[in-house]
């Protein structure tokens, strides 16, 4: 069945805004008429539940965290922007390795298999995900997807 993005997202982003509290706040917004996509839900799911909670977990208290969707020319943009830790340089290259956690993290606590398996939903979709990130000041991690994701027969 169809999936409508815009809806997809902004119940995604009603259910971290709730989890969250007031420990940030999560603007969602929207450009382009047709959000309506063939992708997997489960996928979606496991990408942006994984973005939105590095973002959050990677941010101080009272930060804004940003998620755009932009559906244009068959394309499906999404971008999660934080003003969190960042990641340093020198990690970058590695940030998709298994296990992989930049050097930066503290006593914070995770797996380091999020982006991993984040990569891996993107790449099953034939999407594209890059990231731009600074430490001390904040992480973009933009990605592509179709919004036809299979071919028609
Ligand atoms: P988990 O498997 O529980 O998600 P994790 O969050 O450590 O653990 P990833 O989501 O794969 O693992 O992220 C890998 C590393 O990338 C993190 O450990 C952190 O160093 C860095 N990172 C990811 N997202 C952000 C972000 N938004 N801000 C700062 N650093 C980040
Ligand atoms: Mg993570």
């Amino acid at each position: 069945a169809p999936l409508n993005l815009e809806n997809f997202c902004s119940e995604l982003t009603d259910i971290f805004q709730l989890s969250a509290g007031n420990q940030c706040n999560i603007i969602f917004s929207s450009q382009g008429e047709h959000t309506q996509a063939q992708m997997d839900e489960d996928l979606l799911n496991c990408i942006f539940t994984n973005l939105l909670s590095n973002a959050i977990k990677y941010s101080s208290q009272n930060s804004t965290i940003w998620f755009d969707l932009i559906c244009k020319d068959g394309l499906a943009t999404f971008q999660v922007k934080d003003q969190g830790m960042g990641i340093p340089l020198k990690d970058q290259a590695r940030l998709f390795q298994t296990f992989y956690r930049a050097s930066n993290v503290g006593v914070i606590q995770g797996t380091g298999l999020g982006l991993s398996i984040v990569k891996k939903c993107v790449d099953l979709h034939g999407g594209h995900i890059q990231f731009e990130s600074k430490q001390d000041v904040g992480t973009t991690v933009i990605i592509t997807l179709p919004l036809r994701s299979f071919a028609s027969r």
